[in-house]
C-alpha cells in the first residue's frame, strides 16, 4: 500500500486518565492549559488536534489513596488521615465530572461531551475533541447511590463497576504478574445490582478491571455487547488485568470488543515496566486478538496520561507511527479504519438505545 495516498484515520481511544491527571494538577488552571496545548502529559486539545485523535472514554477515575497522599497531598482534607473519606470520594468524582463540563464550556465550540455516535461522528466532521464520559471504579455510587442518575444526565454512559481494590460492589482485580485473572470473588448483590441498572439505562458496562468471576457474572446478568475497554491478550502477556482465550470467545460470542492497552506491563511478555518495547508488541496483541475476535471487534484503548507508554510512542501525535507500522504488517486501509474508530462506533451504537 502506498503510504503517501492513505488518509490519516481519525482515532476514537477506548480509555484515557486525562480527567484524573487534571484533577491531580497542580497548575492554577489546568482545564484553560489542556485547550492552549500547554498541559504536559500525553494528550492536550492541541496535539489532539495534530494527530487526528477525535476523542474515546474520558475515565473519571478515584486514584490509590496512597499515591494521592504521596504525591499530591494537598488534594486531601486532612494528610494525617489513612483513606478518604466518603465526602473526599463523592468529591473527587464530581470534581473530575466538573473538569469534563469546564473543557466543554471554555474550549469555544471545540470540545464535547457526547452521548450519541451521532455526536461523536458530528465531532469528527468539525474537527471537535468527543468526551465519552465513563467512570473507573464506582465507589461513590457505594456512598450516594442516586448520583448515578446526576452523573448520567451529565453525560456519563460508560462505567466499570469495579477498580483493583475491593469495593461494596465486588473484589477489585489483583493486576499480579504472572496470574491468571481469577484473582478473587465476582460481583456481590450490589455489584450485580449496580450492572444490571446501567445495563438497562443503556450505558456500557466495562469489564476491563474485572477479575474472571465477575467478568462471567457480568456476562450472566446482561445481554449487551462485553466490552474490556482497556485490555490485551493474555497468551502474550500473563498479567491479571488481560484477557484469556475463553474470555475472549466469550466477548467474541456476544458480539462485543476489546480496546487494546498502550501500558507496557500489559504488552510485554515478561510483564516489566520497560519502555524499551517495540511498537510491534502492540501489533503482535492486536494480531492475536484480531485472529481471536474477528475484524469487527478490535480497537485502541491507549490508556493515555494513566500509562507507561513504550518509548518510540512519547503522547499522541506519535499515533501515526503505530499506524504505519500497522501497514507495514500489512494491516488494510479498511481494517486500520475499524481498528481507528469504527469498531468503537459500531458497539457503542448497539449498546447506547
Ligand atoms: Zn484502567
Amino acid at each position: 500500500m502506498n503510504t503517501a495516498t492513505m488518509t490519516p484515520p481519525m482515532i476514537f481511544d477506548g480509555h484515557n486518565d486525562l480527567l484524573t491527571r487534571l484533577w491531580l494538577s497542580s497548575a492554577a488552571d489546568p482545564v484553560h492549559d489542556f485547550i492552549h496545548g500547554t498541559l504536559p502529559g500525553h494528550l492536550d486539545l492541541q496535539r489532539c488536534q495534530q494527530a487526528g485523535w477525535l476523542g474515546g472514554l474520558f475515565s473519571i477515575f478515584l486514584p490509590p489513596y496512597g499515591y494521592v497522599k504521596n504525591n499530591h497531598p494537598d488534594k486531601l482534607t486532612n494528610p494525617e488521615n489513612t483513606d478518604f473519606t466518603p465526602q473526599e470520594i463523592v468529591d473527587i468524582y464530581c470534581a473530575q465530572l466538573q473538569l469534563a463540563h469546564a473543557l466543554q464550556a471554555e474550549s469555544n465550540g471545540q470540545i464535547q461531551i457526547c452521548t450519541s455516535v451521532a455526536q461523536i461522528i458530528h465531532c469528527q466532521k468539525n474537527n471537535q475533541l468527543a468526551i465519552v464520559l465513563h467512570v473507573e471504579g464506582a465507589e461513590f455510587l457505594a456512598i450516594q447511590p442516586e448520583l448515578l442518575d446526576t452523573f448520567y444526565a451529565a453525560g456519563l454512559r460508560s462505567i466499570g463497576p469495579l477498580w483493583n481494590r475491593k469495593s461494596l460492589f465486588g473484589d477489585g482485580l489483583n493486576a499480579a504478574f504472572p496470574h491468571s485473572p481469577d484473582t478473587g470473588s465476582g460481583l456481590t448483590d450490589a455489584g450485580k445490582d449496580l450492572v444490571v441498572t446501567c445495563a438497562k439505562k443503556g450505558m456500557l458496562i466495562d469489564v476491563s478491571h474485572m477479575n474472571e468471576r465477575a467478568f462471567w457474572d457480568t456476562l450472566e446478568i446482561t445481554n449487551q455487547p462485553i466490552v474490556a475497554t482497556h485490555s490485551n491478550a493474555h497468551a502474550l502477556c500473563p498479567q491479571a488485568r488481560n484477557l484469556t482465550d475463553p474470555q475472549l470467545s466469550a466477548i467474541k460470542e456476544r458480539g462485543g470488543m476489546v480496546g487494546v492497552n498502550f501500558d507496557v506491563a500489559f504488552l510485554r511478555a515478561d510483564g516489566q515496566r520497560n519502555i524499551q518495547t517495540a511498537l510491534d508488541v502492540i501489533i503482535d496483541h492486536l494480531a492475536y486478538l484480531l485472529e481471536h475476535l474477528g475484524d469487527d471487534h478490535v480497537g485502541f484503548g491507549s490508556d493515555f496520561d494513566g500509562c507507561l507508554l513504550p518509548e518510540s510512542l512519547s503522547d499522541v501525535r506519535d499515533m501515526d507511527k503505530l499506524l504505519a507500522r500497522m501497514q507495514q504488517r500489512n494491516f488494510s486501509e479498511a481494517l486500520i479504519n475499524q481498528i481507528a474508530s469504527e469498531n468503537w462506533f459500531r458497539v457503542l451504537e448497539k449498546i447506547w438505545h
